[in-house]
């Protein structure tokens, strides 16, 4: 009878112990096993050289290890990697080391291709294929750091969650890997440094914040005009400005957090006083800072950046009631790695 073996690393710390008791071992293999497959970056049960080979073989019975592989990588004149990287079924996702002279940032993906509807993004053209696994999302993030520590010559500082997908739509498995990248048994990593970026589904917002989470919320907004919100992002239609406005204010009442606005200036569509005044008016309930990104054309047309007199506009009236504000520039451009881009190209 064929049985389909079950993803090691599915497994807690725990489950692993009672794996082993279960089968008449002692609990302490769990450990052991567990550091090959965490600390030690084990990809097959053979390497676990300090585990008995019958035990290994009886692993070996039970379960398979999934690693990732990093099918591609391209790298941009401007130093940023994008990685094609390959998952267990075949199926494959980006992920992006974005190197500044103070950081780099890994940008990683949460889920295979995204079920939101962004008309401005390449990958909301992609049909949504499945969330990725807690250990697909960490092994994405080990990728980048030795990509980091090899060509950059340092460790990877930051994780953002703003490759493919939407995060809070595969809420558990993010908590999971980035309870992985924070531990002192994973990267260690703190979760100040890590920001997950949500084009807004409200009620995982109050979810977040009544988890206590202590990562960063970045929010996608784009527009604080229902009628032009639903227009560009069509599930705007379903989750309006002022269900997440109020979510955004329970996040802020339990964790005391700034909230970082996402936001593309185009023409013609968002580039008004009115457009400005109502974000204004939507930052208004908590310290607000507002990241103004520089649009990636996806395709010819439809979308356009607005001039820089409006990008102008936006920092001045921003600025004047005391929203913080920051210009993005795009990364990785030429090898279609900047914001929106990812769309399995290659
Ligand atoms: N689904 C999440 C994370 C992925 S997108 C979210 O929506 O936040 C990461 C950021 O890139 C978002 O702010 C998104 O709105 C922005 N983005 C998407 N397409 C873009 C494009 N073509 N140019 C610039 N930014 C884009």
């Amino acid at each position: 009878m064929d049985t389909i073996k079950k993803d090691i690393r599915a497994l807690t710390k725990t489950q692993l112990r009672e794996f082993f008791e279960a089968q008449g071992d002692k609990a302490f293999r769990g450990n052991q096993v567990y550091e090959w497959l965490w600390q030690k970056g084990a990809h097959s049960f053979e390497a676990m050289t300090n585990i008995s080979k019958s035990t290994r073989e009886m692993l070996e019975a039970h379960f398979v290890i999934n690693h990732i592989k990093v099918d591609t990588m391209q790298r941009s004149s401007d130093g940023t990697i994008k990685n094609a990287v390959r998952l267990h079924d075949d199926l494959i996702v980006e992920s992006v080391l974005i190197p500044t002279p103070t950081r780099t940032t890994a940008c990683v993906s949460s889920q295979v291709g995204c079920s939101l509807d962004c008309r401005f993004c390449a990958t909301s053209r992609l049909k949504r294929m499945r969330n990725l696994n807690p250990d697909e999302i960490y092994d994405q993030v080990v990728a980048i750091d030795n990509e980091s520590r090899l060509y950059h010559n340092r460790p990877l500082s930051n994780i953002v969650f703003m490759g493919m997908g939407e995060p809070l739509m595969n809420y558990n498995n993010v908590l999971k890997a980035i309870d992985k990248i924070t531990s002192p048994e994973g990267l260690a990593m703190s979760p100040k440094r890590i920001v997950v970026s949500t084009s807004g589904v409200p009620k995982m917002i109050r979810k977040m914040a009544d988890d206590g989470v202590k990562f960063k919320l970045a929010v996608s907004l784009h527009s604080a005009i229902d009628e032009v919100r639903t227009a560009i992002m069509p599930f705007n239609a379903t989750f309006p400005l002022a269900d997440l406005r109020a979510a955004l204010e329970h996040w802020y009442a339990k964790t005391k957090n700034r909230i970082t606005y996402e936001y593309v200036v185009w023409k013609g569509i968002n580039d008004k006083r009115k457009d400005v005044d109502a974000l204004v008016e939507f930052c208004k309930f908590a310290p607000s800072k507002v990241n103004l990104i520089e649009y990636n054309p996806i395709d010819d047309g439809e979308f356009q950046q607005a001039r820089s007199e409006a990008i102008e506009m936006y920092k001045n009236v921003l600025e004047a009631h005391r929203i913080t504000v920051t210009i993005r520039r795009s990364r990785g451009k030429d090898i279609d790695a900047a914001c929106g881009q990812l769309a399995n190209k290659s």
